[in-house]
C-alpha cells in the first residue's frame, strides 16, 4: 500500500469527489499524507469551468510533477473536470501524468493507484457516477462542517457554461440516501451541513418528487444534534413559494439564499439562454425578503459577455444598487471553446470587462460595508472555526449569514470564558465591522454544545503562495 497525497481544486462539489476518492483509497488500505514530498502517489483533482481554473489546474499538475523528480512520488494521477474536457491533450502533451480519470470514474481510483497498473487512462465508457450513503468518504473539511452532494450534472443550457459537458445530465441522489448520509455525518461530529449540486432547486424532479429540496430540508432538519443546515446554488425561476416557506419555517435552515443571477439585462440574459430580467429578479428578492425579513442573499454575476453594451452594463449597475445583496461575486466572461457562446459576435475587449468588474466590485464593497454596520452591538450565535490561519492572536468564526469558504467571516479578538475551540457554537457580541468581515467578542455561553468529532479530517496537499487552494464558486 502507498502513501497518497491529493490536491483538490475548485468548488465544494469537487471537494466531495475528492473526499469520496480518499474514502475509497483509505478502505483499500492506502495512507493519506498532507506532505507532497512524502507522497508516493499524487492525485490532482482538477477544475476547468473557466480559463483561470484551467490554468490553475495545469500549474498544479506541473508543480506536483516536480515531486516525481525530487521526492518520493512515483505516480501522478489527474482526475476531474480538466480530464473530461482535455483527456487526449493531457495524455499527449503531459508525459509526466501517469493516469487520468474523469468525473464518472471516481471509483476507479483504487485501480489507478495499484502499483502493477501502468496504463495511462481508465476506460472512457463509465456510467454516470453518483455516490451514496454507503460509499466510503473521508472529510477534508473541519469535521464540524461538511458538504453533501445531493445531485450531479445539469439540464440547463446556459450558453456560456461547459459544466453539463463535464458533469452530464442532471440526476438526483435518492432522498433516503441523502438523509442517511446527513445522519451519519452528524453522528460523527458534523454540526453544520451544506447541500451542494449544480442546480439544487431541481433536486428530486428526476425521481418524481415535487419540491424535493424543500422536503429534503425539512427532513434533514429533524436530526437532533444538527445546528445549521444550508444549501447553495438556486436557479432563479425555481425558487418556489414552497421552498421559501421551508426556509422560513424550519429553524435550523439558514435564512440564506444563494441565487446566481449572472446578469440583469434582459438582452444579455437572453443571449446567455437563461431568460428573465432585473425587474423580475427584484420581484423575487422582494418576495423572499417579505417572507424572511432577516434573510441573507448571495449572487454571482458575469460581466463582459459578448455583445454586452454600455446600456446593458448600466442596467446591471442599477440592479446591484437596488438589490442590495449581502454577498456578491462577479466574474469576467471566459470564452470557452466548447460553449454555445464561443462564436457569438461582438466580444468585449478584456480591459472593458476588467473595468466593469472593478466597478461592480467597488459598488458592492459599499453595499456590504453599509449592511455589515447593522450587526455592530448585536449579540449573535457564531460557529467557531479555530485560530486564524493568518495570525495566531485572532480566532475566526462565522454567522448563520456567512457560508463556509465563500463569504466574509467574524474575527474574534477577545473572549470571555474558555478559549474558543473549532466546532463550538457560542454567543458573541459584534464590536466592529469592515468591508466584508466583522469583529466580535466571544461570550462564555454556548449556543449549542460541541460534540467531539469521531474522525479527524484528512489533510490535503496545499498549493499556491499562501498555501491554500482557490475555491471558485459555482457560476
Ligand atoms: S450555469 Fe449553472 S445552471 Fe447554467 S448550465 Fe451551467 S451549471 Fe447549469
Amino acid at each position: 500500500m502507498a502513501k497518497v497525497g491529493l490536491v483538490s481544486l475548485g468548488c465544494p462539489k469537487n471537494t466531495v469527489d475528492s473526499e469520496v476518492m480518499i474514502g475509497l483509497l483509505a478502505r483499500a488500505g492506502h495512507e493519506m499524507t498532507a506532505r507532497a514530498n512524502e507522497a508516493e502517489i499524487i492525485i490532482v483533482n482538477t477544475c476547468s469551468f473557466i480559463g483561470p481554473a484551467k490554468q490553475e489546474s495545469i500549474d498544479t499538475i506541473l508543480e506536483m510533477a516536480e515531486h516525481k523528480k525530487r521526492s518520493a512520488a512515483r505516480k501522478l494521477i489527474v482526475t476531474g473536470c480538466l480530464v473530461e474536457r482535455y483527456r487526449d491533450q493531457i495524455l499527449r502533451e503531459m508525459p509526466e501524468v501517469d493516469y487520468v480519470l474523469g468525473t464518472n470514474e471516481l471509483d476507479r481510483v483504487v485501480g489507478a493507484c495499484d502499483p502493477g497498473n501502468h496504463g495511462r487512462e481508465s476506460g472512457r465508457s463509465a456510467a454516470p457516477y453518483l455516490y451514496h450513503e454507503f460509499t466510503p468518504r473521508v472529510l477534508s473539511t473541519p469535521a464540524h462542517s461538511a458538504y453533501i452532494k445531493i445531485a450531479e450534472g445539469c439540464d440547463h443550457t446556459c450558453s456560456f457554461c461547459v459544466i453539463p459537458q463535464m458533469r452530464g445530465q442532471f440526476r438526483s441522489r435518492r432522498f433516503e440516501s441523502v438523509v442517511r448520509e446527513a445522519e451519519n455525518l452528524v453522528r460523527n461530529g458534523a454540526r453544520e451541513l451544506t447541500l451542494v449540486g449544480q442546480d439544487n432547486t431541481s433536486y428530486g424532479e428526476d425521481l418524481g418528487l415535487r419540491d424535493g429540496l424543500a422536503l429534503l430540508l425539512r427532513e434533514i432538519a429533524k436530526i437532533p444534534e444538527l445546528v445549521w443546515l444550508r444549501f447553495l446554488y438556486c436557479y432563479p425561476n425555481r425558487v418556489t413559494d414552497t421552498l421559501i416557506a421551508a426556509v422560513a419555517e424550519t429553524p435550523k435552515v439558514a435564512k440564506y439564499f444563494d441565487i446566481p443571477l449572472q446578469h440583469a439585462s434582459g438582452a444579455v440574459l437572453k443571449a446567455m439562454r437563461r431568460g428573465s430580467n432585473g425587474g423580475q429578479f427584484l420581484k423575487l428578492i422582494e418576495k423572499i425578503r417579505a417572507a424572511i425579513p432577516e434573510v441573507t442573499l448571495r449572487t454571482s454575476l458575469i460581466v463582459g459577455f459578448p455583445g454586452e453594451t454600455e446600456r446593458d452594463f448600466e442596467d446591471l449597475v442599477q440592479f446591484v444598487a437596488e438589490a442590495q445583496f449581502d454577498h456578491l461575486g462577479v466574474f469576467r466572461y471566459s470564452n470557452e471553446e466548447s460553449s454555445a457562446s464561443f462564436s457569438l459576435p461582438n466580444p468585449l475587449p478584456a480591459a472593458v470587462a476588467y473595468q466593469r468588474q472593478r466597478r461592480i466590485l467597488a459598488l458592492q464593497r459599499k453595499v456590504s460595508r453599509s449592511k455589515l454596520k447593522k450587526w455592530v452591538g448585536r449579540r449573535v450565535p457564531v460557529l467557531n472555526e479555530g485560530v486564524s490561519p493568518e495570525t495566531s492572536w485572532l480566532f475566526t468564526a462565522r454567522l448563520e449569514s456567512q457560508a463556509p469558504g465563500v463569504d466574509g467571516q467574524v474575527l474574534v479578538n477577545d473572549f470571555e470564558g474558555p478559549e474558543p475551540r473549532a466546532g463550538e457554537y457560542r454567543w458573541a457580541t459584534v464590536t466592529a465591522s469592515g468591508d466584508y468581515d466583522l469583529v466580535a467578542r466571544l461570550a462564555p455561553e454556548y449556543f449549542a454544545r460541541k460534540k467531539d468529532a469521531r474522525a479527524a479530517p484528512v489533510g490535503l496537499l496545499q498549493i499556491g503562495p499562501a498555501g491554500q487552494t482557490y475555491a471558485l464558486p459555482h457560476l
